[in-house]
């Protein structure tokens, strides 16, 4: 039942004139064997059923390497969504009031069915977001995490017993679920935004509403069929996809939705932050970033290179906690310049079912045109390409991974997030200079440094205005530790024994005339 149409591309290898076509062609087969994977879905999911749009209207899903449609999903709007709330809030009651042992088990059983369809799964976001499938596969690994640990943290919500002022009295303090969740995720991590949001909702008793980017529905669909399989009952999870702002506006009307938690662009997330507003919804927000990676003229020069390297071009830059501000000490600028771009020239930039290949390509166009407009602006004010500095052979929206040199505090590359393969190099001369330089920004959400210097680590990781410091590493997040940004990037953490926080209520509870007879 409801097992998608799956709306192949009938393209011949002759049409494909910019495409890497064994590779195109590989995917094509692919994409056929997933459809007849016990995984795919390209349906909504509401109350348990695979539902079309109410009005039938549906929306394609591309491969961004190849243009090719992969899949229609529903268009769905504001009806939909209130059916999937209402769904939710009637499952709401009968979840919450399982043992965490029990809901444990469901979640514990979904984390299993994930790993153990990590290859479809990794196929399935590479074919609709573009990473190489050994990334996609990690992300299959790092997002399964958060069900795996969210499964042990469901029987560690515990409650404080208050010493009372009075002597006829106990103070209790429990914690209990939020209520109904609306998650609303992007595009980047088609399978681990979602889980980590989930995962703790879940296993504290909340239920949810998801709606995944309209880029990469099938991942989020495929991850719900493993819900329903794993026995999460009908309704715990939905998801619904179409129209953004509807679904969005239904999420923020409905009384019954308690929380909103959103990882996405700031513009979106300030708009969901004024609309909760109205029915005084909790709410977490995990927005753009503009990480400074900081390299001191201590740093190990190898150790630098390789982390500068993970922490820009992971995902093709196309991450929130991406590098994207490269601050050099002017001692040691022109060597890290040099030994930077080798590495980097090494970068294989293909389709990401391509063995060897590590850059995908980017989303879509206006991801490109973004990227040329940066440097564009960075070009006129007197900044210098030596690598890179346009869109690849290859066509399509491949890009060439980039670095530009004599970057100012005034171009848009070091004023916000360029979201793709650019890596913009900064000078600095003292320590204040670089902390001032990685400050300057709203955002605040990763930041990395580079250093052999133990004092100067923790002087500038607690100077740093950032929630996330890596110290001489490049990739940092993981499932154990909160993520999350201060400043303008977002409220609340994700992951870690502080994550479940976000799904929690506390109440108080006085039992009074603990001697009367
Ligand atoms: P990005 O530029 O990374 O796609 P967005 O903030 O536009 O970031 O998108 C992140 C998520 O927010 C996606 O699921 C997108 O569909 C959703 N979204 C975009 N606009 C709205 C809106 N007005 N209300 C609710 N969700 C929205």
């Amino acid at each position: 039942m409801g097992v998608a149409r799956f709306a192949l591309c009938k393209i011949s290898s002759s049409l494909l004139p910019r495409m890497h076509r064994p590779s195109a062609l590989r995917q094509m087969s692919v994409a056929a064997d997933l459809k007849n994977s016990t995984i795919f879905r390209s349906q909504g999911l509401i109350g348990g059923q695979w539902v079309a749009a109410h009005d039938g209207k549906t929306l394609q899903v591309n491969n961004p390497s190849t243009g090719e449609i992969i899949a229609d999903v529903p268009f769905m709007g504001r009806r939909e969504t209130n059916d999937a709330i209402s769904s939710a809030y009637e499952a709401l009651n009968s979840w919450s009031k399982l043992t965490a042992t029990e809901r444990s088990k469901c979640l514990r059983k979904w984390y299993d069915l994930i790993m153990s369809h990590k290859e479809e799964l990794g196929q399935l976001i590479t074919l609709e977001q573009g990473k190489p499938l050994k990334e996609a596969l990690g992300e299959v690994s790092y997002g399964a995490s958060f069900i795996e640990f969210f499964a042990e943290e469901a029987k560690r919500v515990y409650g404080d017993i208050i010493p009372a002022t009075l002597a006829d009295r106990r103070l209790f303090v429990l914690k209990q679920p939020v209520g109904v969740v609306g998650a609303i995720t992007p595009w980047n991590f088609p399978l681990a935004m979602i889980t980590r949001k989930v995962g703790p909702a879940l296993a504290c008793g909340c239920t949810a509403v998801v709606k995944p980017s309209e880029l990469t529905p099938l991942t989020a669909l495929a991850a719900a069929e493993l819900a329903l399989q794993a026995g999460i009952p009908p309704g715990v999870l939905n998801v619904v996809m179409g129209n953004a702002p509807d679904i969005g506006d239904a999420l923020l009307a409905s009384p019954q939705v308690r929380k909103i938690t959103f990882t996405g662009s700031t513009a979106v997330g300030k708009k969901l932050m004024a609309g909760a507003a109205g029915t005084v919804k909790r709410i977490s927000l995990e927005l753009g970033g503009n990480a400074p990676c900081i390299v001191f003229d201590d740093a190990d020069l190898d150790v630098a290179v390789k982390g500068v390297l993970a922490a820009k071009f992971r995902n093709s830059g196309q991450t929130c906690v991406c590098a994207n501000r490269v601050i050099v000490h002017e001692g040691i600028y022109e060597k890290f310049a040099e030994a930077f771009s080798k590495a980097v020239q090494n970068l294989q930039v293909g389709d990401g079912f391509t063995e060897g290949v590590v850059q995908g390509p980017l989303i879509n166009e206006a991801a490109v045109q973004k990227v040329e407009s940066f440097l564009q602006d960075a070009l006129s004010k007197g900044a210098k390409v030596i690598l890179g500095g346009k869109r690849h052979s290859l066509g399509m929206t491949f890009y060439e991974p980039t670095i530009v040199t004599d970057v100012k505090t005034d171009m848009l590359l070091a004023r916000e997030e360029v979201f793709g393969p650019v890596a913009p190099l900064l000078r600095f001369i003292t320590e204040e200079e670089a902390i001032r330089i990685a400050n300057d920004t709203n955002a605040g959400l990763a930041a990395y440094i580079f250093t052999s210097n133990v004092q100067r680590t923790w002087r500038v990781s607690e100077a740093l205005e950032y929630g996330l410091v890596g110290v001489n590493e490049g990739i940092i997040s993981t499932e154990v530790a909160p993520f999350g940004g201060v400043k303008q990037s977002g409220l609340g953490r994700e992951g870690s024994k502080y994550g479940i926080d976000e799904y929690l209520e506390l109440k108080y509870v006085c039992l009074g005339d603990m001697n009367r007879k």
